[in-house]
């Protein structure tokens, strides 16, 4: 058997990576679209600290978060040490007592069956500083050890990287699915034939134009989101851990004294590249405020990225009923570098037909 697998981004690279060490011969197209959303997503990893409540998806969430390390285990023990990944714990805080409160709550809950998590304690707001200086004073937080960023450029190459070290094949080219007697076929941007039996549709906010000549209608639009990354120059920020203040914008830092500060939720946007006023002055302002040490911190880029938004905040993976040899990976949202790994695990394994070892029938793709 031969997948071909549409899309190099979170979901697609674990698809590939997944089923190449299962021994499945691959093929994977990626046409690395400007606005590609693992290109700017963040890459926070702390499923403790979310507000998904529905209990099997945050079961799910959660899952994705223990997957990372046996991920790590894997791709380091197969030469790619270098993934922008470390555990620097995370501090969960916000300027709304009640807001605190509820998050405190939730975050016991959560870790009490998540020995992962770590020893889970609530920092005075000098504590919470000493760890993450820049923060605005007088906030309590939470510091959860288990908490980690990774750099999903980093991460996403070294999966495929590594599912080429097993055989795959890996193109960077425009893929084409088309119906020919009763099959779906996949051609390249030259518009020849690209063998395989089985494929894979990972084309994140772009899957519904890669669906759409087959008359299938997926629900995935753009979501965009402008975040900012800022130099403290001079400042050894790398184990700085993530800051989570419990509004849609958050903070982590990289080795080079990068904080990078996210990010608009951009519904409706389609693929609009522009790095906007608005865009700009909603995640510094959200930034300043949470962290008012950084004023005086350079601006060194801001990176665009469509996520790919479904209809509601579950993603939608699996098989697409009454076609055969077509299966969909998509609807990662805001949340697919922590839930991306494992959701591509889950579907190489309903590919090749294997048991999945959590349910996934809520999750699978419609055919209208
Ligand atoms: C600003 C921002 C911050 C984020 N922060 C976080 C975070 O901290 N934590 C977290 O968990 N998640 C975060 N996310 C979400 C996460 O980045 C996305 O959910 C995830 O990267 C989506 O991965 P994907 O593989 O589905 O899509 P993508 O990464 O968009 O990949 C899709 C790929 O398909 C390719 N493609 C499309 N059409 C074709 C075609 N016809 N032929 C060939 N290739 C094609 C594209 O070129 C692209 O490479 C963030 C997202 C953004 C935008």
């Amino acid at each position: 058997m031969r997948v071909i697998v549409i899309g190099a981004g979170m979901f697609g690279a674990s698809v590939a990576y997944q089923l190449a060490r299962n021994g499945v011969a691959v093929t994977i197209i990626d046409h690395a679209h400007p606005g590609k959303a693992t290109m700017a997503g963040a890459g926070i990893v702390c499923p403790w600290a979310t507000r998904i409540e529905d209990p099997s998806w945050y079961e799910m969430y959660a899952a994705g978060g223990r997957f990372y390390d046996e991920l790590i285990g894997g791709l380091n023990g197969a030469g790619e040490t270098e993934l922008g990944y470390r555990k620097v714990g995370a501090l969960v805080t916000a300027t709304d007592p009640d807001q605190f409160k509820e998050a405190g709550e939730r975050i016991a809950r959560r870790v009490a069956t998540a020995p992962e998590a770590g020893d889970v304690r609530l920092l005075s707001a000098e504590q919470a500083r000493a760890k993450f200086p820049v923060l605005r004073e007088g906030l309590e937080a939470y510091f959860i050890p288990g908490g980690a960023r990774v750099d999903a450029r980093l991460l996403s190459a070294a999966m495929v990287r590594a599912a080429v070290a097993l055989g795959a094949e890996f193109r960077t080219d425009y893929a084409a699915l088309e119906f020919e007697g009763g099959r779906v076929r996949c051609r390249d941007g030259a518009g020849q034939i690209v063998p395989g039996d089985e494929i894979v549709v990972a084309g994140g906010a772009w899957a519904s134009q890669i669906l759409e000549p087959l008359g299938i209608a997926h629900p995935v639009k753009p979501q965009k989101g402008q975040i900012i990354h800022l130099r403290l120059a001079g400042v050894a920020t790398a184990n700085w851990p993530v800051l989570l203040p419990m509004t849609s914008h958050y903070m982590l830092t990289f080795d080079d004294s990068r904080v990078v500060v996210g990010a608009t939720r951009e519904d409706d946007s389609g693929f609009d590249y522009r790095v906007t006023a608005a865009g700009q002055a909603e995640v510094l302002a959200a930034g300043m405020d949470i962290a008012p040490g950084l004023v005086n911190a350079e601006i060194i880029e801001t990176r665009i990225g469509f996520r790919p938004a479904g209809p509601s905040v579950k993603p939608i993976f699996g098989r697409v009923p009454g076609v055969e040899g077509l299966s969909v990976g998509n609807g990662l949202g805001a949340g697919g570098i922590s839930i991306g790994p494992y959701a591509g695990k889950l579907l190489a394994d309903i590919v090749q037909g294997k048991p999945t070892e959590l349910p996934v029938s809520a999750y699978a793709p419609q055919r209208a």
